[in-house]
Order: structure tokens, then C-alpha cells, then sequence
């Protein structure tokens, strides 16, 4: 019974309470942080695609961290190009831009982490671009618990067709997005996402943003698409709504300015958890102007061809294609568009995407619209 309890303390003092992350730094293929306690915070790890890189995230939840806390970047390193660290709603992201074809290990003991990374061999560096790597979370001295997940960054590899489409799942990780009848929006949003990004391979070279529940903040999303040169950016959002009567299905592509007091509610909400990312940079603010126009005209159409199959297949009510200022878009230099496939606090809308069968559907019909355009 005492070592029940005892166990349970150390595990609701790693857990419950918050610690600050006082340090990161960098050498020979070393990433070491140092948190303030002497606490164990284990991280959510994860690998996303960003052009060439490959960007490993750490995830402290429960934690924040000091203002001195520097970005590190190093461009003739050997396995990084650079490390940043960014607070975002109570939780902390070390994101480590890894070299191709590094491997990574990361081990937590009290009070810090340590990431070390080494370079893959050259046996397995052959004409395919899939790299593997190993992620391990072990903790110090005779304690035995470790878990050891595998992970193939499949995903995210651009391939040799003509179009590259980003495929964005919204929200996840500590950002469930709205809630509705038991559901997130987060799940929903990924299946749907998955499905659509699944079909689009058969002809396009797909990147998703993330292929998990875990979070991404939104200018990365845009900076992914970017990166990589995609020709077109879809994120798939659900609704929801005050009103338990509010239904259908909109489409919405990137507006400087809120077409209408809805379409800015609903910018809002989405734009929500990213707060920290409101402002752009003003050269940012250059570049997409000329995007902005170009771009503008082909993400109308497009959302419009997605309305139009949505609504044909689901029978949902068409609330129309607006423009507004989505955080999530607003960075993008491809044509790009948000769908809210319904509300997720009504049912009869949220229905139309929960079996495995109902999202395929909704996947194909986004899929045949975007083929329209890029063929
Ligand atoms: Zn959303």
C-alpha cells in the first residue's frame, strides 16, 4: 500500500504541477534542457515535415519558461539547423530542425531532458526519402519504466508529382478545438483529414501537418505549405455554435478583412489558441500581398467546388464560401481554404462525419473538387 501511495505522489508531482524550463542548449549533437525543479516532465515527442527538415517537437505540458531561454541556430552543423522554444497555453515546444536522415533519442531525467542525436547510415539512405527514426523516453536510475515508440515520417514525404497539396488537421495536442456530443474536433477533424490526404496521394505529393494528435501552432501550418512550395492548403475544421439549432457546411479562403460579423466570429474562434502568433512580420506582410491577390481568385473557386460536393453528398445545409482573416491561412503563399465540415454540437451534422465510411465519402468528394482545379 505504501509504495501505491508513494508511487502515486512522485506521479502527481511529475504531473500536476508546473515547472519552468530555464535553459536549452546545443553541442555536438547534444540538445540539453534544464528546467528550474528537480521535477520530471515527460514530453510528447513528434516529428513534422518543413521543407527540407524534418523538425522534431518536444511537448512539456504543465510548464513554462524563462524569457532567456535562447534560439539556437546553427547552420553547418551536422545534425540541426537551428532550436527554438515557444510557450503556448500552459505548455512548452522545443522544436529541433534536424539535418536529413538524423536519428534522434531523448531521455528525461529529473530536472532535464537531453536529445541526442546521430547521423543514419549510409546503408539506408537509398532512393527512398522515408526515413525512420526511434524516439525513446527512459528515466534515470533503477527506475524500469521506458517506452520506445517507432515512427516513419511516410507522411510527410514530397515525391515527384506534379502538385504538392498540404493537408492541415485542425487544432490538437492540448488544442481539442470545439467540443460536441461526446466528440473533439481535434479526432474528427484528423480522420477526415487522413482520409483526404490518403486519397490526394493517389495523384499528388501530400504533406500533413500533423498525422497525430499533437499540436502545431498555426503560422507554422502556412510556414509548412511554404516551405515545401505547395501549390494548394486545405484545413479541415468542424463548427460549433451557442445555438443548438446552427447547422450546415461553409468554406472559407483568406480575407484581409471579415466579410461579415459571422465570418469574423468564426476567424476568432479558430484564431483563438494561437493569440501569441497575432501579429505577422511586416516583410511577412510584403510577400503575402502579392500572393494575397493571385491566390485569392483560385481559393474561391476551389472552396466553392467543396461546398458543392459536400453538400450534394451530406444534404446539409450550404451556409456559402466567405472570406476571412484565419490565422491559419493568412500566412500561407499557395491558394488556400478552411472547411467547417459541420457543427459539432449538432448532431445531425456531426452525423455525417463520424463513421469510417461517411468520412471516405466526404474525403472523395473534397478530393474530386480539388482535382478540378490542379490537373
Ligand atoms: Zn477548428
Amino acid at each position: 500500500m505504501k509504495k501505491i501511495l508513494l508511487f502515486l505522489l512522485l506521479f502527481i508531482s511529475a504531473v500536476t504541477f508546473s515547472d519552468t524550463l530555464k535553459n536549452v542548449s546545443y553541442n555536438n549533437g547534444k540538445v540539453t534542457g534544464i528546467f528550474r525543479e528537480n521535477k520530471q516532465i515527460i514530453p510528447n515527442t513528434s516529428v513534422t515535415k518543413l521543407g527540407n527538415d524534418d523538425i522534431l517537437m518536444l511537448s512539456f505540458p504543465d510548464s513554462d519558461m524563462a524569457s532567456s531561454v535562447p534560439a539556437l541556430i546553427n547552420k553547418n552543423d551536422q545534425y540541426i539547423s537551428k532550436v527554438y522554444t515557444v510557450q503556448n497555453n500552459g505548455m512548452v515546444v522545443v522544436y529541433v530542425y534536424l539535418k536529413p536522415s538524423v536519428t534522434y533519442q531523448v531521455v528525461v531525467r529529473n530536472g532535464e531532458f537531453q536529445v541526442t542525436l546521430t547521423g543514419e547510415q549510409a546503408a539506408s539512405r537509398n532512393n527512398s526519402s522515408q526515413t525512420s527514426r526511434y524516439a525513446t523516453q527512459e528515466q534515470s536510475d533503477n527506475n524500469a519504466q521506458t517506452a520506445q515508440t517507432q515512427r516513419q515520417s511516410g507522411s510527410s514525404i514530397r515525391g515527384n508529382k506534379k502538385y504538392t497539396i498540404v493537408v492541415d488537421p485542425g487544432h490538437g495536442g492540448h488544442d481539442s478545438g470545439a467540443r460536441g456530443n461526446g466528440y473533439n474536433e481535434k479526432d474528427i477533424a484528423l480522420q477526415v483529414a487522413t482520409r483526404l490526404a490518403n486519397n490526394l496521394r493517389r495523384d499528388y505529393n501530400v504533406i500533413m501537418t500533423r498525422d497525430s494528435d499533437f499540436f502545431v501552432p498555426l503560422d507554422t501550418r502556412a510556414k509548412i505549405g511554404n516551405d515545401a512550395n505547395a501549390d494548394f492548403f486545405i484545413s479541415i475544421h468542424l463548427n460549433s455554435s451557442s445555438s443548438s439549432s446552427a447547422n450546415g457546411t461553409e468554406v472559407y479562403y483568406f480575407n484581409k478583412k471579415d466579410q461579415n460579423n459571422y465570418a469574423a466570429q468564426v476567424a476568432k474562434l479558430e484564431n483563438k489558441v494561437d493569440s501569441s502568433y497575432g501579429d505577422t512580420p511586416f516583410s511577412d506582410f510584403i510577400l503575402n500581398d502579392i500572393f494575397y491577390k493571385k491566390n485569392q481568385k483560385t481559393s474561391q473557386a476551389v472552396a466553392g467546388a467543396v461546398l458543392d460536393g459536400l453538400i450534394n453528398l451530406t444534404g446539409l445545409r450550404r451556409r456559402g464560401v466567405l472570406g476571412a482573416n484565419f490565422a491559419v491561412l493568412r500566412g500561407s503563399n499557395s491558394p488556400s481554404i478552411l472547411v467547417e465540415l459541420g457543427f459539432m454540437n449538432n448532431y445531425s451534422d456531426l452525423s455525417k462525419f463520424l463513421s469510417p465510411d461517411d468520412q471516405e465519402r466526404a474525403a472523395a468528394v473534397i478530393g474530386d473538387a480539388i482535382r478540378k482545379y490542379f490537373k
